[in-house]
């Protein structure tokens, strides 16, 4: 139900746990995050509430310059820790959060099971990682694979994505909400912008369609296709 994202300078643990906190006027029923430090990708989750696995995160994550965080409201499998977002590859090669609804999970679910993908959930949102490593090894670049994984998926999705060893989110924004915050030394990405707006007042609102690669330095606006799409800065006026 909420997403959170934090690219560049350190203090990403932190941060995300503050925009989890942040989100949590949305409601929720599970909250995790995964950490991208090139020593892998390291993933926390759980059923319950982010006090729940704020302390057991502080002490346990490792801090790396790349995040992403969820807090879940369950739309396909129980309120269970497998259930939690990040998802993963199972091989620790990407971690993904999605808020949304994924409609044709059930036939691509089946599809990757025939090649021989085990699941450990019942999300509709497994299939992202598992397509997303797939066509890592079929295409050289990430974000080809990237767009090829979103290309292949159909419903309505906010998604954030990190590759082990990659300072870089990759984002993409089909009928819920994803903002990108732009702040002096690093960028934070959103399902709203009070997850991180006592940070920053400077954003980018991604439109349906749109893919974005997040890195510390700058962000990528492209449709699925890859062809440059054009998303200004906008200054919100909110209080922080
Ligand atoms: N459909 C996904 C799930 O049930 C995402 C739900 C959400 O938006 O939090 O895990």
């Amino acid at each position: 139900c909420g997403i959170i994202a934090c690219v560049g300078s350190g203090r990403t643990v932190p941060t995300l746990l503050d925009g989890l906190d942040n989100l949590e006027y949305r409601g929720y029923d599970s909250a995790g995050v995964a950490v991208q430090n090139g020593a892998g990708v390291s993933v926390y989750k759980r059923a319950g509430s982010v006090s729940d696995i704020k302390d057991d995160i502080s002490r346990a994550a490792p801090d790396g310059d790349v995040g992403i965080g969820h807090t879940r409201w369950s739309t396909h499998g129980p309120p269970t820790d497998a259930n939690a977002h990040p998802h993963t590859d199972g091989a620790g090669d990407v971690a993904v959060v999605h808020n949304g609804v994924i409609d044709n999970y059930q036939t691509l679910r089946s599809e990757l099971e025939d090649r021989g993908v085990e699941f450990t959930s019942d999300t509709d949102t497994e299939v992202v990682p598992h397509l997303f490593a797939e066509h890592l090894e079929d295409y050289a670049d990430t974000e080809t694979a990237f767009r090829r994984t979103i290309e292949t998926i159909e419903g309505s999705y906010a998604i954030a994505a990190v590759v082990d060893g990659e300072d870089a989110v990759y984002a993409a924004r089909n009928g819920t909400p994803l903002v990108v915050g732009v702040d002096d030394d690093r960028y934070f990405l959103a399902s709203d912008v009070p997850a991180f707006l006592e940070y920053t007042q400077d954003v980018v609102f991604l439109e349906d369609g749109d893919v974005a690669v997040v890195r510390p330095d700058d962000i990528a606006t492209k449709n699925v296709s890859g062809d440059s799409v054009n998303r200004a800065v906008d200054r919100v006026d909110w209080d922080p």
